[in-house]
């Protein structure tokens, strides 16, 4: 008979993902853990990108945790800074500071078979070791940076969003943007209003709609302090809203035609109205489906692109030089500083960290040709490790935080049974994997991911390895209960007798 006995945990993060693992664990009643997180602070993405603009596309109410929905929201979707305060306020009330180990980047993680747990290296040398390992680390952690020949010769200053500068002073300056994704929609208006000249380097447009944003009123406020189940009720009513309008990410049916038609002539009216010429209405109207990219929230981002001290650039840049950017077309763009709005290396995942699980294989090998996991949280042959965030669970539409939080229940599930079944250890079986994965890629194949457009969903070979197909309440019931068919279970004594393991 295996003793029950609390596994010890090991989790790598602190932003939604890390925090809201370790509050259910709490809930739980395991305080067993240990976070690793290798800023000085809690916070993820909400701490990295601190760029003119930083925002979320998601109204707050609904981007939040469920079990602390009651916050005095300044507005109905939250800047940078706010969203920052309310995961600092998080850590704080359920006291999850005490559990973390700020400034220890771990570099990689080894799951010792014999004695099955997972040894974590950190970047200061030392080690830690864990029966779990639960990998928060996001899918937008890490900046990617476009390879301009002859960079090295710009003598302006260059720097990535989630690397903002702020000792440089954009007043009256000459800047380029390179990118048109989300971040950079967030940006160049709020830079435009700064410089003398802005050069918006655009690869492929994107697909943008209004944000309907603003302020909460003094009297909105009052309302929702006094009655908390505002909140919840508002919460409830996003969430279906979001949820509808998602639909029109789905194959046509008679369903989502409403939503994509409000999708088709929100963004068209938008356009009509905040671009007057049409020649460059004509270059910022994508030609692939909506959805296919992140689509874009802005009320500024169409008019700034519009604005005179504004230009839209897309001849390809063919090198740097030591004052600007060069085209393929052979003009020249003097700039004082470029900024990188091109997004994060989503598609690698854990990367740079060197994981290395059963038969000395790394994930890195395993997922060469892009990653995928069993419900986007469990490999086979990486016993004992969880990923929150991992492959095709990010959404084109919806509140990551809902996504983040039905797998943080799902994984107290796994250390539950662990802990009660004196379980040494718990191993997705490869055809579950396979079953799954399968499914998830014959569905993307025909998803409006796949539809043609070069975005970060996607592999180097084309394959959606980011997103979920279907609803946020789809994923929900996939992961609301652990199937212990699905893995195999090896109990704590199974590992202890076994002559030929221990004398390994
Ligand atoms: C600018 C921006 C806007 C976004 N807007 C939205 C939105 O509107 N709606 C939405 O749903 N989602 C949005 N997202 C997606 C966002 O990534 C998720 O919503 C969510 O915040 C992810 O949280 P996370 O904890 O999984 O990852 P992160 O927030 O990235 O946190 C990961 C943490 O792990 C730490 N870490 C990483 N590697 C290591 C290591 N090796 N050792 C120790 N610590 C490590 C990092 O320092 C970081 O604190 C946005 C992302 C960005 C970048």
């Amino acid at each position: 008979m295996s003793i029950p006995r609390t596994p010890k945990i090991a989790i790598i993060g602190t932003g939604f993902g890390g925090l809201g693992m370790a509050y259910y664990l709490k809930q739980a009643g395991i305080e067993s853990f240990t976070i690793f997180e290798k800023a000085d602070d809690v916070g993820g993405v909400w701490r990295e990108n601190t760029y003119p603009g930083a925002a979320c596309d998601i109204p707050s109410h609904l981007y939040s945790f469920s079990f602390e929905p009651h916050y005095p929201w300044a507005r109905r979707y939250g800047r940078q800074s706010e969203i920052l305060d309310y995961l600092r306020h998080v850590a704080h009330k359920y006291d999850l500071r005490s559990h973390v180990r700020f400034k220890q980047e771990v570099i990689g993680a080894d799951f010792d078979a014999r004695r099955s747990l997972w040894i974590l290296s950190l970047r200061d040398g030392g080690s830690f070791e864990a029966d779990l390992l639960i990998s928060a680390v996001g899918q937008l952690h890490q900046p990617q940076i476009p390879v301009i020949a002859g960079i090295e010769r710009f003598v302006g200053r260059a720097f990535h969003s989630a690397r903002w500068q702020h000792d440089f002073d954009f007043h009256g300056k000459t800047a380029a943007v390179v990118g048109t994704g989300p971040s950079a929609v967030q940006l160049v208006p709020e830079l435009a209003k700064q410089v003398k000249k802005l050069y918006v380097f655009q690869r492929s447009p994107g697909w943008c709609i209004p944000k309907y944003d603003r302020p909460y009123t003094r009297f909105e406020r009052f309302l929702l302090t006094r009655i908390p189940q505002l909140h919840s009720l508002d919460r409830g009513k996003m969430f279906w809203l979001i949820e509808y309008l998602a639909s029109a990410l789905q194959p046509k049916s008679r369903i989502n035609s409403l939503a994509k038609a409000i999708f088709k002539y929100g963004s068209r009216l938008l356009m009509r109205l905040q671009v007057k010429d049409a020649a460059l209405r004509q270059k910022l109207t994508p030609d692939y489906p909506l959805g296919c990219k992140r689509t874009l929230l802005s009320n500024e981002w169409l008019a700034t692109l519009a604005a005179p001290n504004v230009e839209v650039v897309t001849a390809p840049i063919a090198s740097a030089t030591p004052s600007g950017l060069a085209t393929t077309d052979g003009k020249a763009y003097a700039v004082d500083a470029l900024v990188y709005g091109t997004g994060f290396e989503a598609t690698q995942f854990l990367a740079p960290m060197r994981i290395t699980g059963l038969d000395q294989r790394t994930l890195d090998e395993r997922w060469q040709k892009g990653a995928e996991a069993y419900l986007g949280m469990c490999v086979s042959g990486f016993p004992n490790l969880f990923i929150v965030y991992g492959p095709n669970t990010n959404l084109g539409a919806g509140s990551i935080i809902f996504m983040l939080e039905c797998q943080q229940k799902y994984i107290v599930q796994a250390v539950k049974l662990m802990r009660d079944k004196g379980l040494a250890s718990i191993d997705v079986l490869s055809q579950a994997e396979r079953a799954f994965t399968d499914d998830i890629q014959a569905r993307s194949r025909g998803s409006v991911y796949e539809a043609g457009c070069h975005s970060w969903y996607l592999t180097a070979d084309g394959r959606n390895s980011n997103n979920w197909i279907g609803y946020m309440t789809d994923y929900k019931r996939a992961v609301r209960t652990l199937e212990t068919a699905h893995f195999l279970l090896t109990p704590r004594v199974d590992i202890e007798t076994r002559p030929n393991l221990l004398a390994a």
